[in-house]
């Protein structure tokens, strides 16, 4: 289908929540971290290749990429993450495309985290979705989940974009700053709006 969201937000915003409530409502969500996990998952497609660059020790004896690992060398070495990305951006839209491809939904989702940061994502949707979260809330959340010290969630958030970033490229925002139900008339007004564009598009 011809019409597209990129959804963004930085680290903890609720990326997932709110896609997640978008295929329930019947939108295809392809997500670019889940993609990106599995080419770096044991026996991955970009396995051999991140081997071969970066050597046998960024990888975990299952044959999986080590995560811990590489998040340290892209954080103290820029060139490292540079050479990164030319291994795991061609391989991620490749897949992304072989998916979308497949999508049955009236219109489809693409979760791209770093949407405002790199790349030409903004170009190849229809429309960009910011998630809208403020920075406390993104720390708690993350610290919660992933019980990472309060410093590295900073670190990871001072690398992204800033919420102003993010709203200056978005076409539109679902705001994350209350309960889970607040989320539902925000998704739900955005649901009907990209149901009805995608029609329009179609005809
Ligand atoms: P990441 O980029 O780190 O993968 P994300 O942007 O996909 O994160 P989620 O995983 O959707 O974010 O949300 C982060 C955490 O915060 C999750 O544990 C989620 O359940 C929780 N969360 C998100 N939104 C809310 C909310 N409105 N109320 C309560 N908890 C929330």
């Amino acid at each position: 289908n011809a019409f597209t969201v990129g959804l963004t937000g930085g680290i903890g915003s609720g990326k997932s929540t709110v896609a997640d409530m978008f295929a329930e409502r019947g939108a295809t969500v392809i997500d670019t971290d889940v993609i990106a996990h599995s080419l770096t998952a044991p026996g991955g497609a970009a396995m051999p290749a991140l081997v071969a660059e970066f050597g046998p020790e960024f990888a975990t004896p299952d044959g999986a990429l080590d995560r811990a690992r590489m998040r340290q060398l892209v954080f103290a070495d820029p060139g490292a993450r540079t050479r990164l990305e030319a291994i795991l951006h061609p391989r991620i839209r490749e897949a992304t495309n072989a998916a979308a491809a497949l999508a049955t939904g009236p219109y489809t989702i693409f979760v791209v985290p770093l949407l405002v940061e790199s790349g030409d994502w903004r170009e190849r949707v229809t429309r960009v979705l910011a998630v809208d979260t403020p920075e406390a809330l993104q720390v708690q959340r993350v610290m919660a989940r992933n019980s990472f010290p309060e410093a590295q969630v900073h670190a990871i958030m001072a690398a992204q974009a800033s919420r102003q970033q993010r709203l200056a490229v978005a076409d539109d925002v679902v705001l994350n700053d209350d309960g889970l139900e607040a989320l539902v008339p925000q998704v739900e007004r955005l649901h009907a709006f990209y149901l009805s564009e995608a029609q329009r598009m179609a005809i």
